[in-house]
């Protein structure tokens, strides 16, 4: 009797529980819904679009491999499944569980309905496994993360099963119908020079095998923006191309403390997930009282406000290491860590911006926007969230970029600057060489600095 695998951010068929229990179970026909409505305002963004699409694609070519293929529909989940179910005869519907509200919600509904049966299987263990002596979920990173590389003890990667076809196929829209990849205008060729074909589980192993050959040199490298340190691994982990457990094993040989390292960084991942079971409304609210609309300059009180959101969205804030990961994020889908931390901070504390209007446009941007990642790493930068109050502590753009030798980097992506050579490149103004075709700094870094600390301490009292 024919089953249903249905499929959302676990787009692969290895280390899949709910498409291995499918395959012992019967004939499986892999589901993927386009739900514009469930998920609310966090609809899928652009860039995930652009990634969604490839994704997809490279999982029908998988199925291929088994004569089968992806079934691909549109609508309100709760709509389309019911339906689906009937149409196809299938006696029951197996899917990773997950944990953004809006899933949890839909999930919720759809027990009701339809036989489903949720499996964990998106993270190094399901969220809530590991709790503090009096049994309550971890908020703290540090104490989390200890109790993880306890709990854990290598994993059993599940292979890609084999399994049976149904002897008929429900319709399936065609994955261009989904109109997922930009078109006017096409604003994906970044990503494309930037991502090549690196789409799917198998072509995601290979560049992490490749990855593990430097990952010793993680600690050293990690921070760096002008290097290529890091795994870039996080779209594919986001759209569930790969588990974070069959990194962990891939990992399983090798002890360098960069390997530690890196394993600290997918426990960040778990423990991110962890704080939105918690708190599910984390992406939009913040954790800490006294952070409403009032402390913030809102974009929607002033004309001023507006463009200077604007000038940290395109990348022309006259800060090269802020605008070259602005432009890094728009041109590829993607942005460094640690440039990451450094445009957050920017705009929450320089621009004194909610740093909701930052999280929304990394939504829209990021090939690996996470709801449950985005939300935790804003709120940390800025203070609001569950761990120690971040606020006072106001990065410093331009010594950032001298200490992690940003030079490099903003060349690449700041074309106006790539003439500039040395130390100059990092404040290109006060060295009297910056270009007419750069812009000046939209605001002097002591007087943001104090701006933001005189608010911080005046919402105190
Ligand atoms: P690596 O350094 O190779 O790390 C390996 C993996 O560990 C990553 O792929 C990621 O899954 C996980 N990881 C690493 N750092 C973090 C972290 N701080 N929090 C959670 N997981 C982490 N990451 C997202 O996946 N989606 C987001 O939407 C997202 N938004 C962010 C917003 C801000 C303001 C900041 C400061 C960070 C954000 N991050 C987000 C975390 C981090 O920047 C990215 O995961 C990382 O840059 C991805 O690159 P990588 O795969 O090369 O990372």
């Amino acid at each position: 009797e024919p089953q249903i695998v249905w499929l959302r951010r676990d787009l692969r068929l290895c280390d899949h529980p709910a498409f291995t229990a499918a395959a012992q179970a019967g004939p499986v026909i892999a589901v993927y819904i386009l739900d514009d409505e469930t998920p609310g305002d966090h609809k899928l963004g652009g860039a995930s679009r652009w990634w969604l699409h490839h994704a997809l694609e490279a999982l029908d070519k998988d199925l291929g491999r088994h004569r089968s293929k992806l079934i691909l529909r549109r609508g309100k989940v709760t709509d389309v499944l019911p339906k689906l179910v009937e149409e196809t005869g299938a006696v029951c519907v197996h899917a990773i569980r997950h944990y953004e509200p809006w899933w949890r919600k839909a999930q919720g509904e759809l027990k009701d309905e339809i036989p489903l049966e949720l499996h964990d299987g998106n993270y190094l263990l399901p969220p809530g496994s590991v709790t503090t002596g009096s049994g309550d979920p971890y908020k703290i990173y540090t104490p989390f993360k200890k109790s993880m590389f306890q709990a854990i003890d290598g994993f059993d990667i599940l292979p890609e099963p084999s399994f049976d076809n149904p002897d008929s196929w429900p319709d399936s829209d065609n994955l261009s119908d989904l109109d997922l990849l930009p078109t006017k205008p096409d604003w994906s060729g970044g990503m494309q020079d930037f991502w090549g074909s690196q789409h799917g589980t198998s072509a995601a192993m290979e560049a992490f095998e490749d990855y593990l050959d430097i990952v010793s040199e993680y600690d050293d490298k990690r921070n760096l923006p002008s290097e290529h340190g890091t795994s870039r691994m996080s779209p594919h982990l986001h759209h569930g191309e790969v588990s974070p457990r069959m990194l962990w094993e891939a990992m399983s040989r090798y002890t360098s403390d960069g390997a530690t390292t890196y394993r600290e960084e997918l426990i960040w991942r778990d423990y991110a997930q962890n704080v939105i079971c918690q708190f599910p409304a984390y992406g939009k609210e913040p954790y800490r009282d006294g952070y409403d609309e009032n402390f913030w300059r809102n974009p929607n009180r002033g004309h001023v406000i507006q463009e200077e959101l604007e000038n940290w969205q395109r990348g022309e804030t006259g800060y090269p290491i802020v605008d070259a990961g602005m432009r890094e994020l728009w041109a590829t889908g993607w942005m460094h860590n640690r440039v990451r931390m450094i445009t957050a901070s920017f705009l929450i504390k320089h621009l004194l911006i909610n740093w909701t209007h930052g999280e929304e446009w990394f939504w829209d941007t990021l090939c690996d926007a996470d709801y449950a990642s985005n939300a935790t790493n804003w709120q940390w930068v800025s203070g609001t969230g569950v761990d120690s109050n971040m606020f006072v502590r106001i990065m410093a753009p331009l010594s950032q970029s001298e200490k992690f030798n940003a030079g490099d980097y903003i060349r690449q992506w700041v074309p106006e600057l790539s003439h500039i050579e040395g130390d100059a490149i990092h404040d290109p103004e006060e060295h009297g060489c910056k270009p007419d075709d750069y812009p000046s700094k939209i605001i002097g870094h002591k007087g943001a600095r104090e701006r933001a600390l005189e608010t911080y301490r005046a919402n105190k009292d």
